[in-house]
């Protein structure tokens, strides 16, 4: 819930982003089945967008990526799926109601809505700026639209609301999530005594959130209908195992997009001010990637302190106190949370793999995306679809590698392009099927960074593409 002015890139150490502009992930997202504006055929709906066959792929290999380092690989954390509708009252304690809002200003000419600190020449404007009903004049800011008037700021709260049952009053209000971390919260006791975990432990979980973001935009960026992967670390009170925890959960963080194939350059991390944290945090690290639009927030890392179990506690009456048999102490555990976004993760991926070359005089564009991550781990291709024989062997390759990972067969094309397309939604090996394999019994497999080809008897081409999809895994 850091509600921050993005960071703009101001860094006199800039680096490039990994592609120009979003018009090419755009066009290829849309071209290649990765991502659909929503109700497209009725004009689109603001800010929400549709995963398409390649894209649910990714989506899902980014979240299994993080499930495997933040709950499989540890002993000492726990997976969680908490609902997405919850006691309306959870959002009165967590703060949400109360301030869960961004500035927003109006134009008085064209009407158009704005996040104050996304204004044009609003890039330095402090907390207490934000605030001020006098900013507008002070700093001179008009509609960037038509340099129209803008109106005083307003808190605009970013939560959507339902009601619940038939009834539709102030009684039956149900919020729609904006984190899942509350839901972490509110299972702290039920997790802790069915999981036996002892402190320092953690809560993981992935799962959709909804913001009504003021001004959304730069594709999947910001949606206001995305999906979160947050994990709740539980540590003994005090700050020296709150700042313990964060020292060490934060470059593990930014390893694991490194160690998804993200360029170190591109990565940084960027310290909240003490007028920029949230409410309940005592310190707060962005870790930024580089985007073709500026240095943007990809995951936060926070120690949250006490604040969240003391207030659930206390609104709730009941008792979130954890008992250390070690020290037979009772208290209400620190926590250190590392936020990060699916989409945005998944975004970042896609951009960071992009690659344009020239090969024999032409354009290959290719996504160096990690085998893990890619949405199809082998394509299965004939060199000569009229051959019934080669043909059959290739559905046969593909059928037995589909018993361990997503394989897929093509032959509407001949084998240059089909090997071009694979390159491009990120494949990292192509199975070529050509008249000698019938002679001979071995096939071609091809690698996608390299375009090095090498011929494998066929009874070994399962096990020779699983070793390297082991062999990569971080
Ligand atoms: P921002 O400053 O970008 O609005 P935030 O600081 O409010 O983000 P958190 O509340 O810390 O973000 O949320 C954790 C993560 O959830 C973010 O780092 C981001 O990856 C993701 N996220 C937050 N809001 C959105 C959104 N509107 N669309 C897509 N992902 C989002």
């Amino acid at each position: 819930m850091t509600r921050t002015a993005d960071a703009q890139a101001s860094d006199p150490n800039d680096v490039a982003p990994a592609i120009e502009g979003l018009e090419t992930i755009v066009s290829l997202s849309k071209r290649r089945g990765f991502v659909f504006p929503s109700s497209e055929i009725y004009g689109g709906i603001n800010a929400v967008w549709d995963y398409g066959p390649l894209g649910v792929e990714l989506k899902n290999n980014v979240k299994r990526a993080w499930w495997r380092a933040m709950v499989q690989d540890r002993d000492d954390i726990v997976g969680l799926d908490a609902g997405i509708l919850m006691h309306p009252q959870v959002w009165v304690t967590s703060g949400h109601v109360g301030s869960f809002s961004d500035p927003l200003v109006e134009c008085g000419s064209c009407h158009r809505r704005y996040r104050l600190d996304e204004l044009p020449g609003a890039e330095e404007l402090s907390v207490g700026d934000l605030a001020d009903p006098g900013v507008i004049a002070r700093f001179h800011l008009v509609c960037p639209n038509d340099g129209g008037p803008l109106s005083p700021p307003r808190q605009f709260n970013l939560m959507f609301q339902s009601y619940m049952g038939p009834v539709q009053d102030e009684g039956s209000i149900v919020y729609f999530r904006p984190e899942t971390a509350q839901g972490s919260y509110v299972n702290f006791k039920n997790v802790r005594e069915s999981s036996r975990k002892k402190i320092p432990f953690g809560i993981a979980q992935i799962g959709k959130s909804f913001r009504n973001e003021i001004s959304p935009g730069n594709f999947v960026f910001r949606m206001r209908e995305f999906e979160q992967m947050e994990m709740q670390y539980f540590v003994a009170p005090g700050g020296p195992p709150a700042a313990e925890a964060f020292e060490a959960w934060l470059p593990r963080r930014r390893a694991w997009y490194e160690a998804y194939g993200v360029d170190p350059a591109r990565l940084r991390f960027r310290e909240h001010a003490p007028d920029e944290l949230a409410h309940y945090a005592k310190k707060a690290i962005d870790i930024e990637y580089r985007f073709p639009f500026g240095w943007k927030e990809l995951e936060g890392v926070h120690n949250r302190g006490d604040f969240d179990l003391s207030r659930h506690a206390a609104a709730s009456g009941q008792n979130l106190e954890y008992f250390d048999p070690a020290t037979e102490e009772h208290f209400i555990p620190w926590i250190v949370e590392t936020a990060a976004g699916a989409d945005r993760a998944a975004f970042t991926f896609l951009i960071d793999a992009y690659r344009e070359e020239e090969v024999k005089g032409e354009k290959r564009v290719s996504l160096a995306l990690h085998p893990d991550l890619a949405p199809y781990k082998v394509a299965v291709l004939p060199l000569l679809k009229k051959r019934p024989e080669i043909v059959e062997l290739c559905h046969r390759i593909k059928d037995d590698l589909k018993r361990d990972v997503m394989a897929v067969y093509d032959d509407t094309a001949a084998i240059g392009k089909l090997y071009r397309r694979q390159d491009e939604i990120g494949t990292p090996f192509c199975v070529t099927v050509d008249v000698d394999s019938l002679e001979d019994g071995a096939v071609t497999i091809r690698d996608r960074d390299s375009m090095t080809q090498e011929r494998v008897s066929v009874d070994q081409v399962r096990r020779v593409i699983l070793d390297r999809l082991a062999a990569a895994r971080p």
